[in-house]
């Protein structure tokens, strides 16, 4: 199936599947034909598993298909079966299953389908659950060797920002406490049907074997870290007296303890730096 990328004849298979496009599940297809090859080229799914999220009428999924062992998608619209049918036929290393990526268990998934072999991650997002996905992806500590995810650019930017730079957020933190994020490419806002309102950028999250820091609880050093970053434009201090509510000398106190600047904020720390400031503060407690 060479013409996926096809204006006229998408819009011609949608409409005979009786389909219209739901801004709610965030359905915006790929029609730029050099997306989905680079897409699947630069994923690392040559001869492993792979897990797709959202294939909508499959035209990164056959790209898949053509590189990996075997192909996983995950579809939350059932409308798009009888598409999928007909665009995927002639892939027999391709299973869709049908449900909501943030409710079913992709453990049990990758027993059944890849017991035997590495997998990865490659999706085109929906723009409305781009971080719920990826942060549920990386805490499953599921065994991705990499996950390769399209989503707006501006989320790019601050997921695949340093640490410690004035991009970083609560977000790129976390994610790199995980995987290390590489940005691969733009993609304009011209390669979708429907166009949406905004560029994309396809990004690379290599999973890490082991976090780059040694951390005693990792619940209270995702909470600092939220903490940290809740408040932008306030000092650490502020942000995290008011987020964890605690006593404002103490959480100075702390700071001060953990070798930081009474006035630092959060986007000067390193992932070192939250470590550290979180056994402190709540060894004090
Ligand atoms: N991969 C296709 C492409 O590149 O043209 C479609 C990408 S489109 C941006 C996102 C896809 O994710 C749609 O097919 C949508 O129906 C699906 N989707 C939305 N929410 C989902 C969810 N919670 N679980 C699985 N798929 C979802």
């Amino acid at each position: 199936m060479e013409k996926l990328t096809n204006i006229s004849f998408v819009k011609d298979l949608l409409s005979a599947a009786g389909f219209t496009f739901s801004k709610q599940m965030g359905q915006n297809f790929l029609i730029n034909p050099s997306v989905c090859p680079r897409m699947a080229q630069e994923c690392g799914c040559d001869g492993i598993g792979v897990i797709e999220i959202g294939p909508g009428i499959g035209v990164l999924t056959v790209e898949l298909a053509k590189r990996a062992k075997k192909v996983v998608s995950i579809e939350l619209d059932t409308r798009l079966k009888p598409v999928l049918d007909v665009t995927l036929k002639n892939y027999d290393n391709v299973t869709v299953i049908y449900g909501d990526v943030l409710k079913l268990d992709l453990m049990q998934i990758i027993n059944e389908h890849f017991a035997d072999m590495e997998v990865c991650v490659c999706a085109n997002l929906p723009y409305y659950i781009t971080s719920p996905i990826i942060m549920s992806l990386l805490e499953s500590k599921l065994p991705f060797k990499a996950i390769t995810v399209m989503v707006q650019k501006e989320a790019a930017v601050r997921l695949a920002a340093e640490v410690g730079t004035r991009q970083c957020g609560a977000v790129t933190a976390a994610v790199s406490y995980y995987a290390q994020a590489k940005r691969l490419f733009n993609v304009e806002r011209g390669s979708f049907l429907p166009a949406p309102n905004v560029d994309s950028s396809v990004i690379r999250l290599d999973v890490r074997s082991k976090p780059p820091v040694d951390i005693s609880d990792e619940k209270a050093f995702f909470k600092v870290i939220k903490a940290s970053f809740g408040q932008r434009r306030k000092t650490l201090s502020n942000s995290l007296s008011s987020g964890l509510g605690l006593n404002k000398d103490k959480v100075n106190l702390c700071i001060l303890k953990a070798g930081l600047k009474a006035t630092a904020r959060a986007e000067e720390l390193t992932l070192k730096d939250f470590a550290s400031l979180t056994d402190i503060l709540f060894k004090e407690e």
